[in-house]
C-alpha cells in the first residue's frame, strides 16, 4: 500500500519495481513528502538551517528558518522544512501557521494534508478534518490523506467514519492498524479490534502499543490465555513496568490449562543425536563458555531447576575434583535442584540436588557440577526445561552452578570455536539466506566470539565468555544445525576478520536503515574500520533538510538492504505510537522528571541517526546521548534503532486560571516515531549482507565492504 502512497506522489519509482514485499511498513510522511523534487531554493540562509537541523538542535534549525523566510519567503520548501523544524521544538501551533504557509505556495493534496496532520497534532481535530477533506477534493485517492482524516474521524468520536477512511488508505502496516483496532473498539467491536491489533503486532513483533492494547481487548473478551501471551512478552520488554507485572498477576489464576499455559512441562521425547560429529576441540581450537537461557542483557535468568537429557551416555562430575557424581543412560533425565536455605535455621545455605526422574535424590553437588558426554563427537545434552526456548541440545559439556547470591542455576555451555560458530550462523541469519551471506556471519560471528573472549571480557562477571543473547550474539545450540550451515562453517573454518594481524572488534546488526554508522557517530570511539558506509552500489544523496529525512524514512531502502524475500520489512522501515503516560511513567524510575513536557532531538549524524536528545520534564530536563539509552529509554520496550523523527501529539489540558477564566494548556498525549533499521548499525549489515550475497558478492567481499582496511585471517587449527 505504501507503494499508492510513494507513486500517488511521484516518488515510487525505483522502490516499487521489482520486490513487493507483502507488508509495506512504510507510514506516510507527514511532511508532504509527495511534492514534486524542486530545486534547491538558492537562499544561502535556507541553506545554513538546514544544516542546523542535522548537525545542531531543532529548535535553532527552527529560528534560522525563521530568519530564512524573512530573506526570501516565495520558497514552499523553506516553510515545509521550518515547520517540521517548530514542530519537533515542541511549537505544534507555529507548525501548523507554518505548514499552511507552504500549503498556499504549493496547493497540493499533500501539503493541505501535512496542514491536517499539524493541527490534528496541535489538538484541533475540527480543522484539521477540514483541511484533509479539502486534501483529498484535490486527490480523493490520497493514501497520506485518508489516513490523517480517518484518524481525525478518530479524534471526533466518529468511529465508523474513521474505519472506512483508514481502510481505505492502508493495509497491513502496524499503525494504521493500531488506529483501525481504536477505532473498532470505540464501537465495541472488540473481536475486530483485536483483529487489527493483531495485525499490527504480526508486521512487526516490536509494536508493543499494538501488544498492549491487544491484550486489554482480549482480557475484556475474557480470552485470558491470549491475552497472558502478550503480557509476558510486555513484561519482558520493560521489566520494571508494575503495571504490566500487575495485569500478569491478575491474569495468572484465570488462565486455563492448555499446551500454551504457562508450567505446562515440555512434552518427553527421546533427543534426536547429533546428524554430524563434533569438531575436535583440542589442540588450539579456543574454547568458548556460553551462557544459556541469558536475559536481554546477557545475564543468567532465575531458575531453580535444570532438567538434562543426553542421546548418548554422559556423567555428572564435581569439577574441581573430578569426581563422578553420577553416571547417566542415553535417554535418562536428571534434575539439577536448587534447594532454598532454610530461614528457621541460621547457618543454613542454598544447595543444589540432583533428582531422578522419579524425585529421589540421587547425588548432593558441590556449588556447581559439570556434564559430559561419554562420547563427546556424536552425542549431545539437551536441555529440557527452558522457559524461553523448545528444549535445546548443545554439543560440548554443560556445567550447572550456583549464581547470584546463590538464589539461581546458571547453566553454561563449554564448547569449540567452530562447534559455537555453526550455533550462531543460523540463529542470526535465515538459514535459507544465500550462501556467501551465511559465510560473511560465521567469519563475523567467530571473530566477534574470540573479540569478546579475549579482549572486552565483558561477562567476566556472570562467569561465562558470552551470552546466548542478542547482548553478545544469538546461539541456538544444535537447533540451528542443518547440511547447509554445516557447509557454511566448515567452508570458513578458522577463518576471522583481522586488523593489524589481530582479530578485528567486527560488530553487525539486523538492519543499518540504508547507511551505516561510523564509530565515532555513535560516540564508540575511532575504530579505523567503523567508518559509516552506503549500503547501496550507487553512493546514496546525502540527507540535506527536514524533508528530505522524512522523505528518506517514507521509502524503502535502495541499496542492498531493500525488502526482499530475505530482509524483513519492519527491520527496513518501522512506526511506533508511545503514549506519553507510560513513556513518563517509564523516564521517572530512571530520572525523576516530573511531567513530561516533551522531547526534542539535538543533534544527528550524518547517516540520519539520532545522537543527542534532550528529554523535558516539570521538575528536570535530560539529554541523553548514549545509542542504548535512547533506544531502551523511549519506547514500552525499546526502538528498533535511533534512525528516526520524532512527531509529538498533544492533547488540551485546562487549567483553572486567575480571575476564574481557563486556559488551555498542550501536553503531549503520543510520541510518533518513524524510524529506519533495527540495531545499531555500525559495522556488517546482516541485511545487506543478504543482498550484497545475492548480488554476487563473494563473503570476503561483503567482510571488506562494510569494514574497510580489515583482511582476513586464519586462526590456522
Ligand atoms: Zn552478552
Ligand atoms: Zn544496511
Amino acid at each position: 500500500m505504501i507503494f499508492s502512497i510513494l507513486l500517488a506522489v511521484g516518488l515510487g519509482a525505483g522502490t516499487a519495481s521489482g520486490q513487493s514485499p507483502e507488508q509495506a511498513p512504510v507510514e506516510a510522511s507527514t511532511a508532504g513528502i509527495s511534492s514534486p523534487p524542486a530545486p534547491m531554493p538558492a537562499s544561502p540562509v535556507a541553506a545554513k538551517a538546514r544544516g542546523l537541523y542535522f548537525t545542531g538542535d531543532t529548535l535553532k534549525a527552527a529560528e534560522a528558518f525563521e530568519a530564512a523566510v524573512k530573506v526570501s519567503s516565495g520558497d514552499w520548501r523553506t516553510w515545509a522544512d521550518g515547520a517540521i523544524a517548530w514542530a519537533e521544538s515542541g511549537r505544534p501551533e507555529k507548525a501548523v501557521s507554518w505548514h499552511r504557509r507552504a500549503a498556499i505556495l504549493n496547493e497540493r493534496a499533500e501539503s493541505r494534508a501535512a496542514v491536517g496532520w499539524a493541527m490534528l497534532r496541535a489538538a484541533e481535530p475540527e480543522g484539521a478534518d477540514a483541511e484533509f477533506a479539502r486534501a483529498l477534493s484535490l486527490d480523493p485517492a490520497s493514501a497520506f490523506a485518508l489516513l490523517g482524516a480517518g484518524r481525525a474521524k478518530l479524534a471526533l468520536g466518529k468511529p465508523k467514519e474513521a474505519i472506512d477512511l483508514i481502510s481505505r488508505a492502508a493495509g497491513g502496516q502496524p499503525l494504521s492498524d493500531y488506529y483501525l483496532g481504536l477505532a473498532y473498539e470505540r464501537l465495541g467491536n472488540e473481536s475486530a479490534a483485536a483483529e487489527a491489533y493483531k495485525r499490527a503486532v504480526g508486521a512487526d513483533s516490536y509494536f508493543y502499543e499494538g501488544r498492549g492494547t491487544l491484550a486489554r481487548s482480549y482480557l475484556r473478551q475474557r480470552r485470558y490465555n491470549d491475552a497472558w501471551k502478550h503480557l509476558v512478552k510486555l513484561v519482558e520488554a520493560d521489566p520494571g513496568s508494575k503495571l504490566a507485572r500487575a495485569m500478569l498477576n491478575k491474569v495468572r489464576p484465570l488462565l486455563t490449562r492448555s499446551s500454551d499455559a504457562p508450567g505446562t512441562v515440555a512434552v518427553e521425547q527421546a533427543p534426536a543425536g547429533p546428524a554430524y560429529q563434533t569438531e575436535p576441540w583440542g589442540g588450539r581450537m579456543p574454547s568458548l563458555r556460553v551462557g544459556v537461557s541469558s536475559s536481554p542483557m546477557g545475564r543468567p535468568r532465575a531458575r531453580r531447576s535444570a532438567t538434562i537429557r543426553g542421546n548418548g551416555p554422559w556423567r555428572a562430575l564435581d569439577p574441581a575434583t573430578g569426581r563422578v557424581l553420577l553416571t547417566a543412560a542415553a535417554g535418562e533425565s536428571w534434575t539439577l535442584r536448587l534447594i532454598p536455605a532454610k530461614k528457621s535455621k541460621k547457618k543454613s545455605r542454598a544447595r543444589l540436588e540432583f533428582h531422578s526422574n522419579d524425585g529421589q535424590v540421587a547425588a548432593v553437588p558441590g556449588d556447581a557440577v559439570l556434564l559430559k558426554p561419554d562420547e563427546p563427537e556424536t552425542s549431545a545434552l539437551t536441555l529440557v526445561d527452558d522457559p524461553e526456548h523448545t528444549p535445546r541440545s548443545f554439543r560440548g559439556e554443560v556445567e550447572l552452578a550456583l549464581h547470584g547470591g546463590r538464589r539461581t542455576i546458571r547453566v553454561v555451555n563449554v564448547i569449540g570455536l567452530e562447534d559455537y560458530t555453526h550455533g550462531v550462523v543460523s540463529a542470526e541469519m535465515p538459514q535459507r539466506a544465500p550462501f556467501e551471506a551465511l559465510k560473511a556471519q560465521a567469519v563475523v560471528a567467530r571473530t566477534h566470539a574470540l573479540y569478546i573472549k579475549t579482549v572486552t571480557k565483558r561477562h567476566r562477571k556472570e562467569g561465562y565468555d558470552i551470552c546466548d543473547e542478542q547482548h553478545c550474539q544469538v546461539y541456538g545450540g544444535m537447533r540451528a544445525e542443518t547440511e547447509r550451515t554445516r557447509a557454511v562453517v566448515t567452508g570458513t573454518r578458522g577463518r576471522v576478520a583481522t586488523y593489524d594481524g589481530r582479530p578485528a572488534h567486527v560488530i553487525y546488526s539486523s538492519h543499518c536503515g540504508g547507511r551505516t554508522q561510523s564509530g565515532t557517530d555513535i560516540g564508540w570511539g575511532n575504530v579505523p574500520y567503523w567508518k559509516g558506509v552506503d549500503d547501496s552500489a550507487e553512493p546514496l544523496a546525502p540527507l540535506a533538510s527536514p524533508l528530505d529525512l522524512r522523505r528518506f524514512l517514507s521509502e524503502w531502502p535502495k541499496g542492498f538492504d531493500r525488502p526482499s524475500s530475505f530482509v524483513y520489512p519492519a527491520h527496513a522501515r518501522w512506526t511506533r505510537a508511545i503514549p506519553a503516560k507510560d513513556l513518563e511513567e517509564k523516564l521517572n524510575r530512571r530520572f525523576k522528571l516530573g511531567k513530561l513536557r516533551g522531547l526534542r532531538v539535538l543533534r544527528r549524524v550524518p547517516s540520519g541517526h539520532v545522537d543527542s536528545l534532550l528529554i523535558t520534564g516539570s521538575k528536570r530536563s535530560k539529554v541523553l546521548t548514549d545509542e542504548m539509552d535512547i533506544r531502551s529509554l523511549l519506547g514500552v520496550g525499546s526502538l528498533r534503532s535511533t534512525m528516526f523523527v520524532l512527531d509529538t501529539e498533544y492533547r488540551k489540558e485546562y487549567t483553572a486560571a486567575a480571575k476564574g477564566k481557563k486556559t488551555a494548556l498542550l501536553v503531549p498525549e503520543t510520541f510518533v516515531f518513524r524510524g529506519g533499521g533495527w540495531g545499531h548499525a555500525v559495522g556488517l549489515c546482516q541485511s545487506g549482507a543478504m543482498g550484497r550475497a545475492e548480488a554476487g558478492q563473494t563473503y570476503e567481499t561483503i567482510v571488506k565492504a562494510y569494514f574497510k582496511g580489515v583482511e582476513l585471517g586464519d586462526l590456522g587449527y
